[in-house]
């Protein structure tokens, strides 16, 4: 193993190491490299993709159009690529991303099928020790967790979980080579996004399906397309700009918005402005007008509009009740469908309401609830993930003093500006916890992290620094404002998996900073300040040996 120094002549097994090959930690391998940085990515997956390469249920693809939801760090990649629907499918994103591992061959620094278990901080090194599962153990100054906030799944705490005799599966975790549903009856648990794209599809082939629904959600649809030529041509030749204007959106995702309240208009207008949006389709319904998500009343006309479209869509007017959301529109995310509603109408298909009576146990063929055994031969758990923290709580982090990640986020998670914990020096988190991460197009939002740590750490070796972490005041500053910006939105008046509500004993928290432009203008305040709200220093010590 080849050492590398620190600054103060202290030397370690890699100047970084990096956990998870999904876009976020490619890209930072990318970036390091190219500052002359040795690093070492650990991958628990076979490939990278992260996302992509555990999601392969049926019907899994990105709900932010392909052209924006890609990388803009080179512009020979964004141009050479070619993506071939409006919504890229889960296939071509993986294949996307196995493209850019080999055009900047990453993966001769990324060990696969490796899961890290612990990271603890050595603070007379001034170093992190990482061990993994294959009893690894290596040193490295900075710690970068590209962990990814939907990759740890969430299995439900029901009785009898693991007495079905049939196969189970997992949307987050799908297995490779797909399933046959042909001639199965198959239950699914769950109504969000994933169960959302995967239930028409699954419909279209089982015997049967039986839907398991405790919260419905608002879709709006996709109007998924090829991409035209045309289009293609017109973005490329002005690519680097387009992403600047990206950038300049609220949630990073180009939208056409009138930028007028949707109580400032006559009621013929809304309507018209929510058919639009509507035949338009996508998540930038909510953009339509720029109080949908702020103003209460402006809400309720946002999700009347689409509870009208359900009972449209749907036959049985009992059935369109149930598939009726009653909280506020973009309080949980809101999910991008093709054909969802309609599925419904099928007599293959049932819907089982647990939102008041809770699923009692699952059998070895079935599930029961309120005294019902609905039978099936199969079982899909749509149920989402411990979100945004999960996979960091997952793992055992220890900063200065030995302190778990676990204890101090005990009460909920605290970041400065989402990136940097205070008790945890040199340790990084791509859009972590109070940055915009799940309420952004993520690729705009992993670039600009990347950028950031980027940057700090080009920072520290011109200033001769070893070791930076927030100060405890910054962090608590941060927590506050970004609180005090959700206080001013829909977010917290419902139980969405944004608030950690969709996992029991989990603290109830919104740590997500609404709105890409104003967060990245607050990160670059800080650069251009010196890093304000970080702390630097130099570690003291004469130890220069190879560790070898
Ligand atoms: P991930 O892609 O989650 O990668 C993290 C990686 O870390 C994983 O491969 C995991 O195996 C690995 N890992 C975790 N813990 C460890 C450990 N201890 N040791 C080793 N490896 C570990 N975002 C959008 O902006 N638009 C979309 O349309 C969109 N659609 C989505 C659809 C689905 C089904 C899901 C689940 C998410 C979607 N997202 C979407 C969010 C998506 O997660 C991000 O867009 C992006 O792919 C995240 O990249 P990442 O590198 O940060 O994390
Ligand atoms: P999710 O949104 O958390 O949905 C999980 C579903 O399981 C919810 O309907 C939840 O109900 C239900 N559930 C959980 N425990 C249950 C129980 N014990 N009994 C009955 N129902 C239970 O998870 P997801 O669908 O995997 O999506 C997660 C996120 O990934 C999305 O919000 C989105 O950010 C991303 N995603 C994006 C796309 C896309 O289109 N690009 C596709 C998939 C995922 P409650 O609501 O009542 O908790």
């Amino acid at each position: 193993m080849v050492a590398v120094s620190s600054q103060s002549g202290v030397k370690f097994d890699f100047d970084a190491v990096i956990v998870g090959a999904g876009f976020a930690g490619m890209s930072m391998l990318h970036r390091l490299r190219e500052l002359g940085m040795r690093a070492q990515l650990y991958e628990a997956g076979s490939d990278v993709g992260g996302t992509w390469y555990w999601n392969r249920y049926p019907g899994a693809r990105c709900d932010v159009v392909s052209m924006e939801y890609s990388y803009a760090f080179s512009d020979e990649l964004q141009q050479e690529w070619e993506w071939e629907e409006k919504y890229a499918t889960q296939p071509e994103i993986l294949k996307y991303a196995q493209h850019c591992a080999d055009r900047f061959d990453l993966r001769r620094d990324i060990k696969f099928d490796t899961r890290v278990d612990s990271a603890s901080f050595d603070e007379t090194m001034g170093c992190w020790e990482v061990e993994t599962d294959k009893g690894e153990r290596v040193n490295a100054q900075h710690l970068i967790l590209a962990l990814g906030t939907l990759s740890a799944t969430n299995y439900p705490d029901i009785e009898g979980r693991d007495m079905f005799e049939g196969p189970t599966y997992h949307t987050g975790a799908w297995p490779h080579g797909g399933i046959d549903f042909k001639n199965r009856r198959v239950g699914i648990i769950g109504t969000g996004s994933s169960a959302i794209q995967a239930i028409p599809l699954i419909a279209s082939e089982a015997q049967h399906l039986t839907v398991f629904q405790r919260t419905p959600n608002y879709v709006v649809p996709a109007h998924n397309e090829p991409l035209d030529p045309v289009q293609i041509r017109a973005i490329k030749d002005r690519y680097a700009e387009f992403r600047n204007e990206v950038r300049q959106y609220h949630f990073g995702i180009f939208n056409e918005a009138t930028n007028k309240s949707a109580l400032e208009v006559s009621d013929e207008e809304r309507r018209a402005c929510y058919e639009e949006a509507w035949r338009v389709g996508g998540l930038m319904f909510l953009g339509k007008f720029n109080d949908i998500l702020v103003n209460p009343e402006a809400n309720r006309t946002a999700a009347e509009f689409i509870r009208e479209k359900i009972r449209a869509a749907v036959d049985d007017p009992q059935t369109a009740q149930l598939l009726s959301p009653d909280f506020a529109v973009g309080c949980k995310r809101l999910c991008v469908d093709t054909g969802y509603y309609e599925t419904f109408n099928r007599s293959n298909v049932s819907l089982v309401d647990v939102s008041s009576s809770p699923i009692e146990r699952i059998m070895k063929n079935g599930v029961v609830v309120n005294g019902a055994t609905y039978a099936v031969d199969d079982l899909v758990f749509a149920t989402g993930y411990d979100a945004i923290t999960g996979p960091l709580t997952r793992m055992d982090i220890r900063g200065t003093q030995g302190q778990t990640i676990r204890k101090k986020w005990s009460n909920g998670p605290q970041a400065y500006l989402g990136l940097m914990v205070a008790g945890f020096p040199n340790m990084y988190l791509p859009t972590g916890p109070g940055s915009p991460s799940v309420l952004s197009n993520m690729h705009v939002s992993i670039e600009q992290h990347v950028g950031f740590i980027r940057d700090l750490l080009v920072h520290m070796r011109d200033s001769g620094t070893d070791v930076v972490e927030a100060t405890p005041e910054a962090e608590a500053a941060w927590l506050n404002h970004v609180d005090d910006i959700a206080n001013q939105t829909v977010y917290k008046s419902c139980n969405s998996w944004y608030r950690g509500a969709n996992i029991s004993g989990k603290p109830l928290r919104f740590t997500v900073y609404f709105g890409v432009p104003p967060y990245a203008a607050e990160c670059d305040e800080v650069r251009a300040n010196g890093y304000t709200g970080l702390a630097m220093n130099t570690i003291q010590t004469n130890w220069t040996e190879d560790v070898s």
